[in-house]
């Protein structure tokens, strides 16, 4: 054992967690996880955390528990920095709420995955970072999900409408807004004034368009289905100040907002600025070569929302999706044992397989396809099973497929109605 080639993934998210537990079955290394949290969680479904259309509670995974059905070990801490001649990483933490922290340590590796993902940039804006949400990890959707509950009781005793602001209409802004709608009900007894007067939703998107980037039938089907939700959008509006209770775009037009949530594009996650001194990009991810690894080092690879990587002959790195991540923890299953073993793995090759959003009752829509030009508008159940196959093939992959079937069975038993699993976006 104590010869075997470490391997060390840093973040368990939607492609270090995978990662984790593809190798994990291997007898040729040694695998370790390192993550700040005890449990897993799979970010596409963070906004129906905070609407409260799933339970956290039913879907979190214990990171120890899975290290143990699959054959790795786990590490809980804050990754801090990485000694690339000393070829070791050094943690902090956890810490618990009474102040007590574990030891500071450095674990070594033979190679290492930097998994550490991503988060959403306030580009400067004046209050976003005081007033506003940002849907980056639970403790967000937990923070948005405790103002929301007391908001919408608010509203009803009251009798004065509740504001809801979403800045940035990606799958983020629009998925979360038509849960909202689906939550909404259960606040207001029968009689009386109906839920939707007294939840005003208005998502602002800076470009001229909703959901920037999508093909134009995706776009004009998702702006009817929010118009069907009584989901007010507002393009080419460029917030420039969230205070407590508005959002004042550039022009000087205010908007009522109770809460804000800032769902406004995806940079690297800071933290990786401070690892060592990796060539980032303008968004802070670390520049990849076609094989994943790092200029630095070619024993450190980096995958996911934190790595910039260009496919040979695109313009810009590959968009920062669960879909991409799941991929490339696929192709570093085979990687990473063949550069152990000294060969060169073939370049990581990725593949489009289009984009879905879950509108809860305003259905599933989405663009399928193996190429942007050849995509494909679905709709439907056909949109729905497409979309909900990327979480269960995650749940098989860290499962295994006994607990991952138990698992998924009981996500379909769940009292979550409406869209609940999703392929990618
Ligand atoms: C609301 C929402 C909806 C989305 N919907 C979709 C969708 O429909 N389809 C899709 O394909 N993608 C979707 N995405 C994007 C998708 O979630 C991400 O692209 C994906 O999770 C990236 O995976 P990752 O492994 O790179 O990072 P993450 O999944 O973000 O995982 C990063 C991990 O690193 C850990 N970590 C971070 N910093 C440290 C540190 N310093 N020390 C230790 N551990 C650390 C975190 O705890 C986390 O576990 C959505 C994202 C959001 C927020």
């Amino acid at each position: 054992m104590a010869d075997l080639p470490r391997v060390v993934i840093l973040g368990g998210g939607a492609g270090g967690s995978e990662l984790a537990a593809r190798l994990g079955t291997r007898s040729d290394m040694t695998v370790t996880l390192v993550d700040r949290q005890a449990s897993h969680l799979w970010k596409p479904r963070l906004h129906e955390f905070a609407a409260g259309t799933i339970d956290s509670t039913l879907s979190e995974l214990s990171y120890y528990m899975v290290a143990r059905m699959r054959g790795f070990e786990f590490e809980q801490g804050n990754v801090e920095t990485i000694d690339t001649a000393r070829k070791s990483v050094h943690l902090t933490g956890p810490t618990a709420p009474d102040g007590r922290g574990a030891a500071p340590r450095d674990i070594s590796y033979d190679h290492l995955v930097v998994a550490l993902g991503g988060v959403t940039p306030d580009f400067g804006t004046r209050g976003v970072v005081e007033h506003a949400v940002r849907l980056d990890e639970r403790t967000d959707a937990d923070r948005f999900r405790a103002r929301f509950i007391a908001l919408m009781i608010t509203a009803r005793e009251s009798g004065r409408p509740a504001h809801v602001v979403i800045v940035g209409s990606g799958a983020t802004g629009t998925e979360l807004a038509a849960h909202l709608r689906e939550v909404e009900g259960g606040f207001f007894r029968s009689g009386g004034r109906g839920p939707r007067d007294m939840l005003r939703i208005l998502i602002a998107e800076a470009a001229p368009e909703l959901m920037p980037g999508a093909g134009d039938d995706l776009r004009r089907n998702v702006a009817a289905r929010l118009e069907a939700l009584d989901i007010d959008t507002l393009t080419g509006a460029q917030i420039a100040e969230v205070t407590p209770d508005e959002v004042v775009a550039k022009d000087g037009t205010r908007h009522p907002a109770d809460i804000t949530v800032w769902a406004a594009g995806l940079v690297g996650n800071p933290a990786l600025a401070k690892l060592a001194d990796f060539q980032t990009d303008k968004k802070g991810r670390i520049v990849v070569d076609q094989r994943l690894c790092t200029f630095l080092d070619p024993a450190i690879q980096v995958m996911g929302d934190a790595a910039a990587f260009t496919p040979e002959g695109a313009d810009a790195p590959l968009p920062p999706t669960a879909q991409c991540a799941s991929q490339q923890a696929d192709y570093l299953a085979t990687a990473i044992p063949k550069l152990l073993g000294g060969e060169q793995p073939e370049p990581f090759v990725y593949s489009d397989r289009g984009r879905l959003l879950s509108l809860a009752r305003a259905g599933s829509v989405g663009q399928i396809g193996f190429g942007r030009k050849n995509d494909f508008l679905v709709k439907g159940r056909f949109a729905l099973a497409a979309y909900q196959s990327l979480q269960r093939r995650h749940q098989w992959t860290l499962l295994g497929p006994l607990r991952g079937g138990v698992a998924i069975f009981a996500d379909w038993l769940s009292p979550a109605k409406g869209a609940q699993l999703k392929l990618h976006g």
